[in-house]
């Protein structure tokens, strides 16, 4: 018999699907971990697990805990799934910048959801800011602090990218993702390096973000954006992202990543969200680069069902421009 243990058991261990269409345009394999697969949703279901299963082992976390976390997103709803599974309680701050359907998603969920408003990352009221200062003055409650919390990145290392390895014999020649706190992008990327350091990591970054110029100059200056992309992007290098292996970085517009998640939506039966977008439009232009014959792994890091009144809105999107041809 092979069987999942519950809902933990049921994180990772993704398959790696070929994307035929993109494959055969390129002449390359273009492969990506079906990540929308995990039991939350999304690839950040690794990370939420791992961070909190590490606050159990120190002992931060005991049984009837609180997990604390700000985010807009993913960490969420794996935190939320994991707080149910393991009899936590679950408080989640976001900014007031966020969709509807995120904060109902994460309130079925049973999580606590305080909207705070939209200031930047060094402004004390920050969504993060005031997650961690809950955390503090709580008793029995963690911050997970996706972040900076190095739990993040090891859920990578020691999941992600040993499946990545095995799936593909060892063989591929490119990883290329996107980062958002980068966990996946420093996790995968650590492991790789270590088995053939000649296996090529690529940053996809997105408009608006400063990650594209840390990667080619050193200095993390912002893009021009902004980005309907959601999850993605960074205006700093985290603790998670820091000292990681990247050898190259590419740049795709948010017209790339609407007019690929568009044509695998109709062309081939897939559903993804933004960041999958980017990731693939930039596996291609890694593709071209390398030239036919190469494996190229990429993230599918989640489906689209989130984004139905923006990404999945045709008159949204060409209120901004955006065309879904
Ligand atoms: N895609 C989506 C949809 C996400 O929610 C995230 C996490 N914010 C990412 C990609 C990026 O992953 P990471 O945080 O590991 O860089």
């Amino acid at each position: 018999m092979d069987i999942r243990e519950g809902f933990i058991g049921a994180i990772g261990d993704t398959p790696l699907i070929r994307l035929s269409k993109l494959s055969a345009a390129t002449g390359c394999e273009i492969l990506g971990k079906a990540e929308f697969l995990n039991p939350g949703g999304s690839v950040k279901d690794r990370a939420a697990w791992w961070m909190i299963r590490e606050a159990e082992v120190a002992g931060d976390l005991k049984p009837g805990g609180t997990v604390v976390e700000g985010t807009a997103g993913n960490t969420g709803i794996g935190i939320a799934h994991i707080c149910n599974a393991r009899g936590y309680s679950c408080v989640i701050y976001m900014p007031d910048n966020q969709s509807q359907e995120k904060i109902d998603l994460l309130e079925t969920l049973g999580a606590e959801v305080r909207i705070v408003p939209t200031v930047p990352y060094k402004d004390p009221m920050n969504y993060q800011k005031q997650a961690g200062r809950f955390a503090d003055s709580l008793d029995g409650a963690i911050w997970a602090n996706q972040f900076d919390n190095l739990a993040n990145r090891l859920a990578h290392f020691e999941s992600t990218g040993p499946e990545i390895w095995r799936q593909t014999d060892g063989r591929l020649d490119a990883f290329v993702t996107s980062v958002g706190t980068g966990g996946t992008l420093s996790g995968v990327s650590r492991y790789l390096k270590a088995e053939n350091p000649n296996v090529s990591i690529v940053l996809a970054d997105p408009m608006g973000s400063a990650l594209y110029s840390y990667v080619k100059t050193g200095t993390a200056d912002m893009s021009k954006g902004p980005s309907i992309t959601e999850g993605i992007g960074n205006s700093r290098v985290t603790d998670n992202l820091a000292d990681t292996q990247i050898d190259d970085a590419v740049q795709v517009t948010d017209q790339a990543m609407v007019s690929m998640v568009y044509q695998l939506l109709r062309d081939e039966g897939w559903f993804f969200g933004s960041s999958t977008g980017i990731n693939l439009a930039a596996a291609v232009q890694v593709a071209e680069r390398l030239g036919p014959g190469h494996i190229i792994v990429t993230m599918l890091c989640d489906d689209g069902s989130k984004y139905r009144s923006r990404l999945f809105n045709e008159p949204w999107l060409a209120e901004r421009g955006l065309s879904t041809a």
